[in-house]
């Protein structure tokens, strides 16, 4: 086949938008072809073929559930159901855990769109009480201005509080609420791959929502994770498959694919974490000195608070987003320039609107994002196209 459009082929392309999506990584994709080959079948065939296609669909949702130390070991654990991505997980998340009527739900500009939705879809189709919960000027979610909502929601039948660990625009990190047992946690840690590990405990989390394609595994695939006891009704995607909750033959191969490269993850994380955090830092300090040489404001979004060493939005004052991220792309850099729609336009990602930051920043807000194939060669490449860039 052809180059079609040619963007991944160019030599000289500086690809600095992980948190979109990232490359596969090559080992996973030797798994992913190699599972493809020997585990080809219908993992509900009952002949030898399926029951393989079945052993290696189950260790691969048993290996993802142990690597995240949500394995069965005591009474309370999480199941794992394999969705299509994220946006299906969280879409599944909000309806499998709304049982009734008039129940209420909080969610923040800090969540990703597909959550925000599911809230709207069940207000309007099962009248529940949709709640945003305001940001603080860092992005993340104050304990006492959550009690509000907390308290209000007691005489609610049921509620719901969706929660974004790390939240995909800034990078900020959530730290944990206090809530009670009757309100349910959705918490998606789709940009969380440098918190991944064995011992996080998720333990207040109702339902989990990831997908691979964010830390070098396949995309197509995501994952739900559901507590034991949790009464959860799949609303959505009523099925045969996967324990009863979903229809489609499974995708042994990108299941297996998605375990791999979540052990890889967990694996590299401490490396890294250091090394992109240093990379980071060089990033940023020389792109507040490109703006200070030309008496730009810049902000560095989320700066003061724990963020992910993968995003880096900087507020260029005064200048065009969309500008800078095309004029970047001409240049062979890739960056953002906020929330990627279907037509390839972009609007302020909410997150950055709910910060109140001043609209000349937003309008000038762009995304960095930095992962496992990032060099200290790219970051410096980076530096200097930005440098012709930002004028
Ligand atoms: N949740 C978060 C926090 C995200 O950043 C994204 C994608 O950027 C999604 C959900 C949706 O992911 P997917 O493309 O796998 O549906």
């Amino acid at each position: 086949m052809g180059d079609v459009d040619g963007a991944h082929l160019r030599p000289t392309s500086i690809y600095l938008d992980h948190a979109s999506t990232t490359p596969l990584r090559p080992q996973v994709e030797r798994v992913m072809q190699s599972v493809a080959r020997e585990g080809f079948a219908n993992p509900s065939s009952q002949h030898t073929e399926g029951r393989r296609a079945r052993r290696i669909l189950e260790d691969s949702r048993e290996k993802i559930l142990s690597l995240l130390g949500c394995s069965a070991s005591g009474p309370i654990h999480h199941r794992l159901l394999f969705t299509s991505g994220a946006t299906e997980s969280n879409w599944s998340a909000l309806f499998g855990l709304a049982h009734c009527e008039n129940g209420t739900i909080a969610t923040s500009a800090r969540d990703h769109e597909s959550l925000r939705s599911a809230a709207q879809r069940l207000s309007e189709e099962f009248h529940w009480d949709v709640e945003t919960i305001p940001l603080n000027s860092h992005g993340l979610i104050d304990q006492n201005v959550l009690n509000a909502w907390l308290d209000t929601s007691r005489s609610s039948p049921q509620s719901i509080l969706s929660n974004t660990l790390v939240c995909g625009q800034t990078g900020t990190i959530q730290s944990r609420f206090e809530i009670e047992k009757r309100t349910l946690l959705h918490t998606d840690i789709t940009q969380a791959m440098s918190l991944l590990c064995t011992e996080r405990d998720y333990s207040d989390c109702a339902t989990i929502t990831l997908a691979p394609h964010k830390f070098g595994g396949p995309r197509g695939i995501g994952a739900l994770l559901i507590r034991s006891d949790i009464d959860f009704k799949p609303r959505y995607f009523d099925g045969t498959q996967e324990q009863g909750m979903r229809g489609g033959t499974e995708a042994v191969a990108l299941a297996a694919g998605f375990a791999h490269a979540l052990e890889l993850t967990i694996q590299e994380r401490h490396d890294m974490d250091s090394r992109l955090h240093s990379l980071r830092n060089t990033f940023e300090s020389a792109v507040r000195d490109i703006a200070l040489s030309r008496n730009l404001d810049v902000v560095i979004i989320g700066a003061h608070e724990k963020r992910s060493p993968h995003i880096s939005t900087i507020g260029f004052s005064q200048r065009d987003r969309q500008a800078i991220v095309l004029a970047a792309d001409l240049a062979g850099l890739a960056c953002s320039s906020g929330t990627a729609c279907a037509s390839g336009a972009s609007e302020p990602a909410p997150a950055l609107l709910a910060m109140n930051l001043p609209k000349q920043l937003i309008q000038g807000a762009v995304r960095f994002s930095f992962g496992y194939t990032t060099t200290d060669s790219d970051v410096y490449r980076a530096i200097d196209i930005l440098r012709d860039v930002i004028v």
